[in-house]
């Protein structure tokens, strides 16, 4: 029979028990091995059961088990070390209250994200970018970082995974109950629920109440739309992540961006949390947050442009797509409908916030919203997420920065890093700790140090080998349930399923392959030569065996496609004990299979994979990255420690061609490198060499790819810089700021390069000698502007066959008297110092204190084309 009603009755524990209920609800048990024992401890089959969800467990627990733990003195002993531990790391100073200017750093900083993947158990994640978030807000609680994250709680998460008996991929949306997790709702004084609301056109409106989870240190608070007060379309805003057309995604990202910030200010007037000073988004899905703060300012006296240049000095935006396509655009009109007097930010004139998204490069749509423009327009710093993808970020949007060369747009990059403490298997932590104690071994995964990782150099080869044996084995194992469960959700019945309990071999070379099933990321590439692969598979001396698994979002048929090959081969009896599919991959999975792998691969079109963290994930546990160069492995590969596969990139191949020479490359290392290496055996008996390759993977790589380095990078690079600006911008000198750009703006076209000459014949010459220094005299004109609104610069440098400067020195050069009617001299000295084809030439750009980058307004002026001398002098 069907319930015609549900609700959520809750345990009441015994007043000693009390504690659990805190730890329960704080996310820190899921990266602290010891709490999850003391639950598992509570009741182990129940603790199986709820799928190591301790809110779960404590509501299924019989009185009488509680009752009789209420009264066992070593469980309590137990339960108040805990309770005390979780006290002391909340509370004490950390990382970032240790810093030498810690009262200059932030005062708190918001971080918003369309999805948190912090564990299995709050499942709000889709893939890699949510990971990543949840990885930023866990590492930021170990680091003592003041960091509040913003979100959406949605109702079906994303989707779970299973297979149809023909190898289709099956969604399917449980409901997930927000009083079932570990989740309070943010409430006033007097207890009623605290809400946000966003008006809609026509009238209507978007309620949404705000849960707060907690994350260590870190409250996390996200919105949820389905309440009473809301119609039931807008009830649905939050049903889904990443489902729904445009206009449901806009009521998504407005609620993120505008409710968010309104749920920010909320949360720090009932606790007393000191306000935010820096804006982070995650991916351009949160950028009405830029808006809201407009108009706040707007409410307290600044005008737009002023309250625009407040706002940008204290945000910052991370852009995570490498491609034009993956980035969020939305019909001009349906903004333009959703902004105004009569729906959201009625303050704010709709054309202003029109021409924040527009795409006013060439080949921009006139028609679209672009969220990633925007993004750029109100945050004064941006970064991508790997060097590489630094560099592709600056090429993709150089034109927003017309005139500039890519490599001077103002985005730089913070590669992205993995929270060690949830990823790295609590064998390898054990084995760690017994090396250089437990506290070194937790200092050296959350603040990093590469003394602490030296260490693994000293571990002896017998104790890796055994660790790697160890943890295969529990792969396999896993494997196996997860094969048989989905067979059975496939329809066949137990006895056609012995042969699951021959699926992989402990001791065979285990390779690895799991993430989301986007084209770029090619999951089937592996399948183009088949008879290639099952060789491989089946080798009588050196075989491999393969794990698998991925989501393809619902919409993506192709990708379905793809997952259904996959597991069509995987199916054939010849070869199903050596490769499997297994459905739904998720974070708990992830945490089983990366420890258990030897090699991890990835084979994505480069440059499309713009970090890329399940590789790092794998290298924490000692697993080999065999990789295409691309994202992270791009920066830090070493062939010391792993395989880069060759890439076909270039314009002369077509993508199926490059398939096919990228799939015979990675055969070709697969059959000759790796599995030699993984099956040669030294004068130990033990694979000598591939030992030193996992050591050298946790001492060179250990140390890098950690989320901890990561968020001391943002908070050194970006978070306390935006932080000064934004401090520096009090309401009188954003209006200066913005007078000044203004004017900036209006007078630069009479801003020109008019005349330059060198002091010296030599450039005239053929020849130069490296170490001379000439001195370059420029006569610019600068209209109305003085020369403190600008700065002239000599650039400088290696010159290729097109007279394009390489790698060049930017030096300014000293105003030198001048001044009538706008004409200035400048003077500087410029120093030969490379030796081949070198060239200059000089510039002018606005220059400002508050100015992050001289780029920032993207304005410039050169010398005039074809000026002569004066036109960037080369020497050959
Ligand atoms: C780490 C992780 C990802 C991201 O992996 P990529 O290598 O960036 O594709 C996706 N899903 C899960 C469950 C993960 O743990």
């Amino acid at each position: 029979m069907k319930a015609i009603r549900r609700f959520t009755v809750r345990p009441v524990l015994p007043d000693a028990l009390k504690p659990l209920s805190d730890l329960a609800r704080n996310l820190r048990w899921s990266w602290q091995a010891e709490t999850r024992d003391l639950f598992r401890s509570v009741d182990p089959e129940r603790w199986a059961a709820a799928g190591g969800d301790p809110v779960r467990l404590l509501g299924s627990v019989p009185s009488a088990r509680l009752a009789e733990l209420a009264g066992d003195r070593r469980f309590l002993r137990r339960l108040s070390a805990a309770a005390d531990d979780l006290a002391d790391y909340t509370s004490g100073d950390r990382w970032y209250q240790s810093q030498e200017r810690s009262a200059e750093l932030p005062a708190a900083i918001a971080y918003f994200s369309p999805e948190f993947g912090i564990t299995a158990a709050l499942p709000q994640y889709s893939g890699g970018l949510g990971i990543l978030a949840g990885d930023h807000l866990k590492a930021a609680s170990d680091l003592g970082v003041p960091l509040i994250g913003v979100g959406l709680l949605y109702r079906h998460g994303y989707f779970r995974q299973s297979l149809s008996r023909d190898g289709w991929q099956q969604e399917h949306y449980p409901v997930l109950d927000p009083h079932e997790l570990a989740l309070a709702p943010l409430t006033e004084e007097d207890g009623t629920p605290c809400h946000v609301t966003l008006a809609l056109p026509g009238g209507r409106r978007l309620t949404a109440r705000i849960w707060l989870a907690r994350v260590g240190r870190i409250p996390l608070l996200l919105l949820d739309s389905d309440v009473e007060e809301n119609d039931l379309g807008e009830r649905d805003v939050t049903d889904r992540l990443y489902g729904g057309g445009s206009e449901h995604r806009l009521l998504q990202e407005m609620l993120l961006g505008i409710g968010g910030v309104r749920a920010v200010r909320t949360y720090c007037r009932l606790t007393g949390h000191p306000a935010p000073e820096v804006f982070h988004t995650n991916e351009g899905h949160a950028g009405f947050l830029g808006l809201e703060r407009i108009a706040e300012l707007s409410d307290a006296g600044l005008d737009f442009d002023a309250a625009l240049e407040a706002v940008r000095a204290g945000t910052v935006f991370t852009t995570h797509t490498p491609v034009p396509a993956g980035i969020d655009r939305f019909d001009r009109e349906l903004v333009a409908r959703h902004f105004g007097p009569d729906a959201e930010l009625p303050g704010i004139d709709v054309h202003r916030i029109l021409h924040l998204g527009m795409e006013s490069y060439a080949g921009g749509e006139p028609n679209l919203f672009n969220m990633a423009v925007m993004g750029l327009r109100l945050g004064q710093r941006a970064n991508g997420v790997s060097l590489l993808h630094g560099h592709v970020s600056r090429e993709m949007f150089s034109g927003l920065w017309p005139g500039f060369d890519a490599e001077e747009v103002p985005i730089t990059s913070v590669t992205n890093g993995v929270h060690a403490p949830t990823w790295v298997a609590p064998e390898v932590v054990r084995l760690g700790a017994r090396q250089i104690g437990a506290q070194r071994a937790e200092d050296a995964m959350t603040v990093g140090g590469s003394d602490r990782w030296d260490s693994v150099a000293d571990i002896a080869d017998q104790d890796i080998w055994e660790l790697r044996r160890v943890l295969r084995e529990k792969l396999v194992l896993e494997v196996r349930t997860r094969l048989r469960a989905s067979w059975r959700q496939r329809g066949a019945g137990t006895a056609e399923l012995g042969w699951i309990d021959d699926v992989l071999d402990p001791d065979v070379l285990t390779i690895g392959f799991a993430r989301r099933v986007p084209s770029y990321k090619r999951l089937t590439l592996m399948l183009r030569d088949r008879d290639r692969l099952m060789e491989l598979l089946l080798h009588p001396e050196r075989p491999v065996q393969i794990v698998v698994a991925g989501k393809a979002h619902p919409a993506d048929d192709g990708g379905k496609r793809l997952i259904q090959e996959l597991v069509r081969f995987a199916d054939d009896p010849r070869v199903r004990h050596r490769i499997v599919f297994l459905p739904d991959y998720g974070m708990a999975m992830a945490q089983k299979l990366y420890p258990g792998c030897d090699v991890w691969l990835n084979n994505p079109l480069r440059p499309l994979e713009a970090c890329g963290t399940s590789g790092m994930k794998a290298a924490l546990n000692g697993c080999l990255n065999l990789s295409v160069l691309d994202g992270w492995w791009d920066e830090w590969y070493q062939p010391d420690f792993g395989w880069a596969i060759p890439t076909a990139d270039g314009a002369a191949t077509d993508d199926d061609r490059r398939d096919e020479l990228e799939a015979a490359a990675l055969y070709d290392l697969l059959e000759h490198r790796v599995a030699p290496r993984f099956y040669e055996r030294g004068r130990g008996g033990l694979p000598d060499r591939w030992i030193q390759m996992v050591r050298q993977t946790l001492t060179h790589l250990g140390p890098k790819v950690l989320a901890g380095r990561m968020v001391r990078e943002y908070v050194e690079r970006l978070y306390a810089p935006a932080a000064r600006a934004h401090r520096a911008l009090t309401p009188e000198a954003a209006r200066e700021l913005a007078a000044w750009k203004a004017r900036v703006r209006g007078a630069w076209s009479r801003v020109t390069v008019e005349h330059v000459e060198t002091s010296s014949a030599a450039d005239r010459a053929d020849r130069a000698e490296l170490g001379a220094s000439l001195g370059v005299r420029v006569r610019v004109g600068l209209g109305e502007l003085a020369p403190d609104d600008v700065e002239v610069q000599v650039v400088s440098g290696r010159v290729d066959a097109e007279d394009r400067i390489a790698d060049a020195s930017v030096v300014p050069l000293k105003p030198a008297g001048g001044g009538e009617e706008g004409r200035w001299v400048y003077e500087g000295p410029l120093s030969l110092d490379r030796a081949g084809p070198f060239g200059y030439t000089v510039r002018i750009l606005p220059s400002h204190p508050l100015l992050a980058s001289p780029t920032e307004l993207g304005l410039l002026a050169v010398p005039p084309e074809g000026a002569g001398e004066g036109a960037g002098v080369l020497m050959r």
